[in-house]
């Protein structure tokens, strides 16, 4: 309620659930090295699939950093929740700056479900920067942060409402109804 309407900001959770789906698989795709049944680490035979991955560290880490979240289960939350609450809405929308996850024209609102490591989530634990290439990743995800504040203003100068859901706070379902009653009815 203390909060401005134009500001749009406030925190919402992400499940964790969604957040391995994502670092597992990054795994998984990368790793030279498979767990035997017995548990221990070995190297793969010459014909294994894994084998064939020839990128470079460099154009892997561009790979990786190329991978959006589009219909995240953190979104699908959000979505399927709205659903229930009877809002009507459309997804990604594709003329808006920012592409905003979630489009009500109705309220003339916008969504993002942010991920709090990519989209950096001030004062929050997964708000992390890797030790590997700190200096490459720290420009990266600051400037995920920068882009992300121009297209939300631009998105208001437009007359959109912006709603920042972020991650961490997705699984106190309660409170997340409660912030997007007031965003969007207040
Ligand atoms: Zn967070």
């Amino acid at each position: 309620m203390g909060m401005k309407p134009s500001s749009g900001l406030f925190c919402c959770a992400i499940r964790r659930k969604g957040v391995r789906t994502f670092s597992l698989s990054a795994t998984t795709a990368s790793s030279p090295l498979r767990r035997s049944r017995s548990g221990r680490l070995r190297r793969p035979a010459k014909d294994d699939p894994c084998m064939r991955d020839r990128l470079t560290k460099e154009r892997r880490s561009w790979n990786m950093s190329r991978i959006r979240g589009k219909d995240t289960a953190p979104e699908r939350i959000v979505r399927s929740l709205l659903h229930r609450m009877g809002y009507r809405f459309r997804l990604h929308g594709k003329k808006l700056p920012g592409r905003p996850d979630i489009v009500l024209p109705k309220h003339k609102t916008v969504v993002f479900v942010h991920g709090c490591f990519w989209h950096r989530h001030r004062r929050c634990r997964r708000c992390t920067t890797p030790k590997h290439r700190r200096a490459w990743w720290l420009k990266k995800l600051e400037g995920n942060a920068a882009r992300d504040r121009i297209q939300q203003r631009l998105l208001r100068k437009l007359g959109w409402r912006v709603v920042v859901l972020w991650q961490c706070k997705l699984r106190d379902a309660v409170g997340l109804e409660k912030c997007l009653r007031v965003q969007l009815d207040g």
